[in-house]
């Protein structure tokens, strides 16, 4: 079971008393907001002594189920006892600066109140310590019991959800990156470095053998899942199969590799009948990241938003921004893809259907789920590798009900409206470099990015509806010199 901890501070300058106090409370204030956030915060220990708070935070890295650390101090804790521990700490870590009572007490207060319920004094102590020793944390400031400040607390515990599936992610690459394109490569030493990716490649050849090497009985089992979930707008029965066949395939492989996202070209089809789309879109929407064109930064970025996103499966989409609607007064982006966008985001019933496809070497017409998406704010998220470091880049969108039918187009599509508009928006997404490839999601924030770029220390660019090009420009120019000098 993924947990977090809950370690808080004090000392042994007012008594035991008061430290029973603070870990009955401790312990009562981690059961209370556990039944409230997505994971269980577990109290662990009063801090008195460093020697105690090395230990815990030691226990911390070790054990694979912990996921994070959260911090908080009663009372006064002086900070020299946290250095040790805390140089040591390489799990994410949230201070929060929270308070046990709500309110001060009128009458009640006196001295030994004060000395009991000192927070706004300790966690500043606390604070100092985090910032001496530029430690990457989340501060969280509020009443814990406010619903803010769980829900701030609850997406923070995403986010580390999010770092430890990215710390443990295998990409599977069938072939390379599509022929010259620029904005899709990277330096997987690099992301493996930061992020912990391991991306590693296999032969089409191999995924052939494993397509043909599916039964019947497997292929009609998946069929049948498919006529459960999806509409069919066809009569191409054998391209809808044939795709439940690539699906097991690449299934297979990547369950007996331990990975969780792929990658494949158009370029190299060799010996498969259709590009997986269908299959692509049922993968992604069973939490398996995908990037086409051999992108392998968008197909891991894909499946950590998922693991983000609500209940570890999250409504996070592979998207391409593909053409715009310039009319004034009514501007949007169009995002789709050739076949593969996640019915994860679709507003309606998607429904299977068949087309030809002129790109690539489709020697059938692939099946694929046609969908609108839904409507709601959301952000798109693109990493590049800009030479010696990676850039994220999240703009805040709003989805709309596409407004118009484009009956013509045979692919899932969306459409958003860019912050601050659509126009500064691009000017922005070109000046940061973004790609054409990105992550759309619905239920993870740009906050939750942030920290995730935080945690991974890698550099983070939020374009929302006060960014303007120059404020931008100027961010950008900061940030080169700040990693020339990292
Ligand atoms: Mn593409």
């Amino acid at each position: 079971m993924k947990e977090f901890w809950f370690v808080v501070g004090s000392q042994d300058l007012y008594g035991q008393e008061v430290l029973d106090t603070v870990a009955a409370r401790a312990a009562e204030m981690a059961d209370e907001l556990s039944k409230k956030l997505p994971y269980r915060l577990v109290y662990k220990v009063t801090g008195e002594k460093s020697d105690q708070i090395t230990k815990v935070i030691k226990e911390a890295n070790y054990d694979d189920n912990c996921l994070g650390i959260v911090t908080w101090c009663h009372t006064f804790s002086p900070s020299k006892m946290w250095l040790t521990g805390l140089h040591l700490l390489q799990k994410p870590y949230c201070h929060l600066a929270t308070q046990y009572n709500l309110e001060i007490p009128n009458e009640e207060i006196d001295m030994d109140f004060m000395n009991l319920n000192q927070a706004a004094h300790g966690d500043r102590e606390h604070g100092f310590i985090g910032a001496r020793l530029r430690l990457k944390r989340k501060v969280i400031a509020g009443y814990w019991k406010d619903d803010a400040v769980v829900e701030r607390l609850a997406e923070w515990m995403k986010v580390c959800v999010g770092v430890d599936f990215s710390r443990n992610l295998k990409v599977m690459r069938f072939n390379d990156n599509m022929r010259d394109v620029a904005v899709t490569e990277g330096d997987k030493v690099e992301a493996q470095k930061k992020l912990g990716w391991e991306v590693n490649s296999w032969a089409v050849g191999d995924l052939v053998k494993e397509i043909n090497a599916v039964t019947e009985e497997e292929v009609e089992e998946l069929y049948n899942e498919y006529l459960s979930k999806y509409d069919v707008n066809t009569d191409n029965i054998d391209a809808i199969k044939y795709q439940a066949r690539e699906e097991i395939a690449i299934k297979k492989m990547m369950d007996r590799n331990n990975c969780k996202a792929f990658t494949n070209t158009f370029q190299d089809l060799y010996g498969m009948e259709q590009l997986p789309g269908l299959a692509a879109q049922h993968l992604m929407a069973q939490g398996y990241g995908f990037g086409a064109e051999g992108d392998w930064k968008v197909s891991a970025m894909t499946a950590i938003l998922k693991k983000m996103g609500e209940n570890e499966n999250g409504a996070s989409a592979f998207m391409e921004d593909y053409t715009y609607h310039l009319v004034k007064g009514s501007e949007y982006s169009l995002g789709a893809h050739m076949l593969e966008v996640c019915p994860s985001v679709a507003a309606d019933k998607p429904r299977i259907e068949t087309h030809h496809l002129g790109i690539g070497m489709n020697a059938k017409d692939p099946a694929r789920l046609v969908f609108e998406g839904k409507a709601g704010k959301g952000i798109v998220v693109s990493l590049i590798d800009m030479g010696g470091r990676m850039r994220m880049i999240v703009q805040d969108i709003e989805a709309v009900k596409p407004i118009m039918t484009m009956p013509n187009l045979p692919v899932a599509r969306v459409m958003w409206r860019a912050m601050p508009d659509l126009t500064i928006g691009v000017e922005c997404w070109i000046t940061a470099g973004g790609a054409h490839h990105t992550v759309l999601s619905y239920d993870v924030t740009a906050e939750m990015m942030r920290d995730f770029a935080n945690i991974m220390d890698i550099e983070y660019v939020h374009i929302d509806k006060n960014t303007t090009v120059q404020s931008l420009e100027d961010k950008l120019l900061v940030n080169d010199l700040v990693w020339k000098l990292r």
